[in-house]
């Protein structure tokens, strides 16, 4: 692997001075590792649990800070004072968390603490695919005249979490890089997967959409966490990763094979767009049709049969049946649509 992700890594929860010390001289020992992250506040969903060791933690970092001068440290905060004990313990980055990203009293209240900061503010995606949560908590950091802002994508708390501890919508952070390009992105597979067996491949898939930088939990034993437990790996686990991982560039040396490739896409995009507009007008003549004989322009039973066979024909040729359902509810409800229109026009 290159230098170019920023690798962030460390334990979900600082717990004790020898957890901490364990964890981060095993880190500091795997020269990828930039940064390491330590949760000395944690918000939890429900009473009870394992809240964070608070100040205590913050003078274990600021010693470790002194033995191991190039590493560098990051913490949550969620409220002005953990920005200021943050400050007094001159920790390296602080991060937003997802509870706290989508809350714009918060975050205002939260960044108005960092005014005029020079340290890197990292901010997770909110906990519910809210786009514009993102980027307002994003732009309230510039707002303050953050120099060095990030985004972490770390997965979104949906229905259907498709086996995911966070289902990981990657349209969502790509939606982010087209509106905000300057900004790194670093993906957390921890919080995304909340398995440690999935950490690897979800990693790869990051750097497969090209993300900048990947934030691991990594805990020197990890059935013994008291937070995040099945998704933290040891130290080890994260070195054979890390040796593992391909990094992509946006634009490699298969230039022009890309380019003849990316042609082909083009024409056959072309010629969808044709065969769907064909479609349409083969609507259109139905819609006529319907109208002078008063029939409805939605037919449930057609509907079922045509969406049924559709399936069928995904099955034989291989295509994801899951695909094919959501592009011919997508057809459906455009002529559906385009229909309506034109009784509309008549009427
Ligand atoms: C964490 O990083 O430990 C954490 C609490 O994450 P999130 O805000 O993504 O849930
Ligand atoms: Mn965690």
């Amino acid at each position: 692997m290159n230098d170019r992700p920023i690798i962030i890594a460390g334990p979900c929860s600082v717990e004790s001075q020898e957890q901490l010390t364990e964890t981060v001289h095993a880190l500091s020992q795997i020269h990828e590792v930039g940064m390491i992250r330590c949760g000395v506040w944690k918000p939890r969903t429900r009473p009870g649990g394992f809240e964070g060791l608070g100040e205590a933690a913050l003078q274990w970092i600021s010693g470790l800070k002194q033995q191991c001068p190039s590493l560098k440290f990051c913490c949550e905060v969620a409220k002005p004072s953990h920005v200021e004990l943050c400050e007094k313990y001159d920790i390296d980055a602080l991060w937003i968390g997802a509870r706290t990203s989508g809350d714009p009293f918060s975050m205002s209240e939260l960044t108005e603490a960092m005014r005029g900061t020079q340290k890197p503010i990292m901010v997770k995606n909110p906990m519910s695919p809210d786009i514009n949560a993102w980027i307002g908590a994003l732009e309230r950091c510039f707002q303050i005249g953050a120099k060095q802002v990030l985004a972490i994508h770390r997965g979104f708390d949906v229905y259907n979490n498709l086996g995911y501890r966070n289902n990981p919508l990657w349209e969502i952070p790509m939606e982010l890089r087209r509106r905000m390009p300057e900004i790194p992105i670093i993906c957390d597979p921890s919080h995304i997967c909340g398995k440690s067996q999935l950490i690897a491949d979800m990693a790869q898939t990051a750097l497969d959409f090209n993300f900048d930088g990947l934030m691991i939990e990594v805990h020197c034993n990890p059935s013994q966490a008291l937070t995040d437990k099945a998704q933290q790996i040891t130290p080890i686990e994260l070195k054979q990763i890390l040796q593992t991982l391909v990094v992509k560039q946006e634009n490699g040396s298969a230039a022009d094979e890309l380019s003849y490739l990316r042609s082909q896409i083009d024409s056959v995009d072309k010629e969808l767009l044709k065969l769907i507009e064909s479609r349409l007008q083969i609507s259109l003549k139905i819609a006529d049709v319907k109208r002078a004989h008063k029939m409805t322009t939605y037919q449930p039973k057609r509907w079922e049969a045509v969406l049924n066979k559709r399936i069928e024909m995904a099955r034989e040729t291989g295509l994801s049946e899951e695909f094919v359902k959501e592009l011919f509810e997508k057809l459906h409800s455009e002529s559906i649509r385009v229909q309506e229109e034109s009784m509309k026009i008549d009427r």
